[in-house]
């Protein structure tokens, strides 16, 4: 059986605990490898490895550090259709749409290629007689990202790019569920020329997360994952006095309005709603059409599609869409549709029972359509993060909006219409983090930042952006004063400005 080790002081290592957890093919049901499980001496070896190697690198010139990140995008792109490959097998999503995920985190390592300029400080001569004051962003020291299992690429590269570009050292935690992409990551960073210790891969999940949360040497702390656990993080890292940001989960609204192009909002909808086996934090999950004609319209644009979706494995081009995660996790979403179907909702495309000849025992779940959903049903008011699509039909704009922003979660949201004005209204008054116009899944790209409201984000600062920047480092300001601006004498007051 293959083992997935650690990634430790530069080398894969199974570690101390010799615990070890099943890694599955998630379209055969199949154990494909094991995951080595950290012990608290496993989790104490990274950061040691960390701690020895981190003052050399923050005193790298930021150029050279940058140069480390070309090349590794350099070899991302070397390697992307085995990272590809590797990622669907653990995943399940296609090899298409692993590509997508790898990408999306390249970017963000192309983006920190620019650190010398994102690190920069603030300066102002004569801010009083022969004074000088500036300002300058020095790493945190050492750095920890703990990771879901949807985008085992995209995620670890957005915290661990601005981190270690920065000048930290960094440990991270991937989801046990699917931990090779990123041992892979970490070798090709080694390999671009990242001293060994800068970047760390431990594995495990709660026991390993909580001795991150709790460790003294860990300055602060990057979680995405579900709310309950991102609400955890955040509580139990700020209690620990470390800087933290917590992304949670998500339940995406898309409003149609009368006038937009129906058939563009359903094939944006088939994207959004079902890409990814809908196991993205951005993917649609709530369709919103406003007018009982609008409603018929997409529910009616939207069926035969989803009757057409090729569902397979990764292995086939010709899949649409993937399997979902675990065992576990399709019968969950199954269990969500039985509840949908009891508490009434008209379950107009139906994915139960969906089954593939030669992948029995994977976990696939049908495509699925419920129309009359209203926000009290389980349906509505869960996470299902699988490949089920809600219609919550609304009378008008401001009922579709009152919706939206009643809703706890507050991740993504679009509008699909050709009216300038709501448009604006919408981007105006909804109090989520990222919208879309006429754009389903309005995932910001590497140079602007990523991030929820509400109960999808706990802690300040988004991802990637300037905002990581800030978020992996801390402020410094210095004031400064020549010998020909001092006077003689003590001064007892306040300095201000006379
Ligand atoms: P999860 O919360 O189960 O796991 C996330 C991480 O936390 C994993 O590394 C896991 O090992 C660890 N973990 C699990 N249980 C824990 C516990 N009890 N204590 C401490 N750590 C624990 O999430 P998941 O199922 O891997 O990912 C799906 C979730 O992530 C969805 O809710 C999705 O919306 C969310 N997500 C959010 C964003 C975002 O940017 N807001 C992005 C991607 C995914």
């Amino acid at each position: 059986m293959r083992i997935i080790g650690h990634f430790i002081d530069g080398v894969e290592t199974s570690g101390e605990s010799q615990q070890f957890q099943d890694v599955f093919n998630p379209a055969t049901g199949d154990v494909q490898a094991q995951v080595a499980l950290a012990s608290a001496a496993d989790l104490d070896a990274a950061v040691a490895s960390a701690a020895a190697a981190q003052p050399k690198w923050a005193a790298t010139n930021p150029q050279r550090r940058a140069r480390v990140f070309f090349n590794f995008v350099a070899l991302i792109n070397r390697d992307m259709d085995e990272l590809a490959i590797l990622l669907s097998s653990e995943h399940g999503k296609t090899v298409d749409d692993a590509k997508g995920d790898i990408l999306r985190g390249l970017e963000v390592a192309e983006f920190v290629a620019g650190a010398p300029h994102l690190l920069k400080g603030e300066f102002t001569e004569g801010a009083g007689p022969g004074i000088d004051m500036y300002s300058m962003r020095q790493p945190v020291g050492i750095g920890a990202g703990i990771t879901p299992f949807n985008f085992p690429a995209m995620i670890p590269l957005w915290m661990l790019s601005p981190a270690i570009a920065a000048g930290n050292a960094f440990i991270l935690k991937p989801s046990e569920r699917d931990p090779s992409v990123p041992v892979r990551l970490a070798q090709l960073a080694l390999e671009a020329g990242l001293p060994k210790g800068i970047l760390n891969v431990v594995h495990g999940g709660k026991s390993v997360v909580d001795g991150i949360l709790d460790h003294d040497d860990i300055a602060a702390v990057s979680f995405v994952g579900s709310t309950p656990i991102a609400r955890y993080v955040y509580g139990t890292a700020a209690a620990n006095g470390k800087r933290v940001q917590a992304f949670g989960g998500a339940k995406n609204h898309m409003i149609i309005m009368p006038d937009a192009d129906i058939e563009k909002a359903a094939d944006a909808l088939m994207g959004a709603g079902f890409g990814s086996a809908g196991e993205r934090c951005m993917a649609v999950s709530v369709a919103v059409p406003v007018g009982e004609a609008t409603a018929d319209r997409i529910v009616a644009a939207l069926k035969p599609r989803i009757e057409k979706l090729k569902v397979g494995p990764a292995t086939d081009k010709a899949s649409e869409m993937g399997p979902v995660i675990t065992k576990a996790a399709k019968e969950r979403i199954l269990g969500l549709v039985e509840k949908g179907v009891e508490q009434g909702a008209t379950l107009a495309v139906d994915g139960r029972g969906f089954s593939l000849q030669g992948y029995e025992d994977g976990y696939f779940v049908g495509p699925t359509l419920f129309d009359n959903v209203t926000a009290e049903m389980d349906i509505y008011r869960e996470e299902i993060f699988g490949p089920v699509l809600s219609v919550v039909r609304s009378k008008t704009y401001e009922e579709a909006l009152k919706l939206t922003m009643d809703n706890p979660y507050g991740n993504g949201t679009a509008i699909f219409t050709q009216n300038g004005d709501a448009a604006r209204d919408f981007a105006a008054r909804v109090n989520v983090g990222m919208v879309g116009i006429n754009v389903p899944v309005p995932v910001p790209l590497a140079y602007h930042s990523f991030g929820g409201w509400k109960a999808s984000a706990f802690g300040d600062l988004n991802q990637h952006g300037t905002d990581s920047i800030k978020f992996w480092t801390r402020t410094k300001t210095v004031t400064s004063r020549w010998p020909s601006g001092i006077k003689d004498g003590a001064e007892f007051q306040m300095p201000t400005m006379k």
